[in-house]
């Protein structure tokens, strides 16, 4: 150990039914899991900046198919993908976001370029896509590319179960998200998906609106996955970080009251990770599972997908 200030990074690949798979993909997710968490610790071990940790972390899931992010998004009703994604830096208030893209690699990227490089907070749809174009750093793709036969498969599955437009809600999670404290005693959140399988078309959820399912400000940093609607209507993130701010809750207090009180007094189902200056993490979730790992402010690390 030194006598660095502490670091803290967790990282989540969504939360909700996880369905009964293989040794070798349950091997894979974790893998994938410690490849996130590796992309966001070298950035915070070097003394950068957890903005910069976050987003590392999260491009590294946008690659990975296992999840509901960049490639393996899940498919719109009508058989395509929107992705949304957001991050947020606590001690600036800075945030980026974008809504239904459809041919932006890593949203997340796109997001970050909205902050730094736009003057607004969100862009969404057409103007997203164009604002893209404006910028050479943003690698494209065909709305194609993030095809993958199994999520597929549960656009089939739930337009057979639900009918077409309706949302599977309570299924199919898996958007990701990171959050980061860095040496700097700074907090970041970031948050990227593709929404809902078999959502309408144009909807947009909770991971890219600031407050509802991402949020940092300079007491804790928050990144949600559930079902979205229901993170919307109670600002879930900016909930957890109201509850500490004024209402004197410790993290652990504020993320279990709504987690386990707000979210499914609506309805609602989900989890989220959150940490705090002090670099104490909370990973909380009220379905079966929540792909997850972390690094606590201790060095101790780990992943896990169903209950520990
Ligand atoms: N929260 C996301 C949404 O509603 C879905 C998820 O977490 O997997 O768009």
């Amino acid at each position: 150990m030194t006598d660095d200030p502490p670091i803290a990074l967790a990282v989540h690949g969504g939360a909700g039914v996880i369905e009964a798979m293989a040794p070798v993909q349950r091997q894979a997710i974790h893998a994938a899991l410690e490849q996130a968490l590796d992309a966001g610790a070298a950035v915070l071990e070097r003394g950068g900046a957890a903005l910069d940790a976050v987003q590392a972390a999260v491009v590294a899931l946008e690659e990975a198919p296992w999840f509901n992010a960049g490639y393996g998004a899940v498919y719109t009703a009508r058989g395509e993908h929107e992705l949304d994604a957001a991050l947020m830096e606590g001690h600036t208030r800075r945030a980026g976001a974008v809504a239904g893209v459809r041919t932006v690699r890593n949203p997340v990227r796109l997001a970050r370029a909205v902050m730094d490089h736009s003057p607004h907070v969100l862009l969404a749809g057409q103007g997203a896509e164009q604002f893209a174009d404006t910028q050479p750093a943003i690698a494209r793709v065909d709305n194609a590319w993030f095809d993958t036969p199994s999520r597929l498969a549960q656009l089939h599955r739930a337009q057979a179960e639900a009918g077409e437009g309706a949302s599977a809600a309570g299924r199919y999670f898996g958007t990701v998200g990171a959050v980061a404290l860095d040496r700097q005693g700074h907090l970041a959140a970031a948050t990227s998906t593709g929404g809902m399988t078999n959502k309408r078309w144009g909807r947009v959820g909770d991971s890219p609106l600031i407050g509802a399912g991402t949020w940092a400000d300079q007491r804790v940093a928050v990144s949600a996955t559930g079902w979205g609607e229901a993170f919307i209507r109670c600002a879930a993130a900016h909930d957890i970080a109201a509850r500490v701010a004024h209402g004197g809750a410790s993290l652990g207090e504020a993320a279990e009251a709504v987690v386990f009180g707000t979210l499914p007094a609506l309805g609602g189902d989900g989890g989220v990770i959150a940490v705090d200056a002090q670099g104490r993490l909370a990973l909380l979730f009220n379905t079966g599972g929540m792909y997850r790992g972390w690094i606590d402010r201790d060095g101790r690390r780990g992943t896990a997908i169903f209950d520990a």
